[in-house]
């Protein structure tokens, strides 16, 4: 439970050691007692991308890993028919990104010295 406020963010967790955390931990809300020292500028980074080809307008769905990785867009169209034969050929490159479909989340990194 948390609430967000001029200030920043507080909750009303038990604030846990550095030591302590674990991979569970990672991409989640988490608190550990400590002081901000550095912070990077706030960026969009997209979880799903909706892509669809321009050429015969399939759309695709492309996961990418949490964290601070990204991914690359699919140099030729994966469309195939029934008989899993490639119906026309799509030229190289040919997906556009649909934003309005796609998840994006803001990502900041934030460096903390621990209070002992
Ligand atoms: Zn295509």
């Amino acid at each position: 439970m948390c609430a967000l406020s001029l200030k920043g963010i507080i909750s009303n967790e038990n604030a846990k050691t550095l030591r302590s955390l674990k991979a569970p931990n990672i991409n989640t809300l988490t608190t550990v007692r400590g002081i901000v020292v550095n912070s990077t500028r706030i960026v969009h980074k997209a979880l799903r991308i909706c892509v669809k080809c321009r050429n015969c307008e399939k759309i695709r769905f492309l996961e990418v890993q949490r964290g601070l990785g990204g991914s690359y867009l699919p140099r030729y169209c994966e469309s195939v028919n029934m008989t899993g034969q490639q119906k026309e050929k799509c030229p190289l490159d040919p997906y556009i990104v649909l934003p309005e479909k796609s998840v994006i989340i803001d990502q900041q990194i934030l460096k903390f010295q621990v209070l002992i």
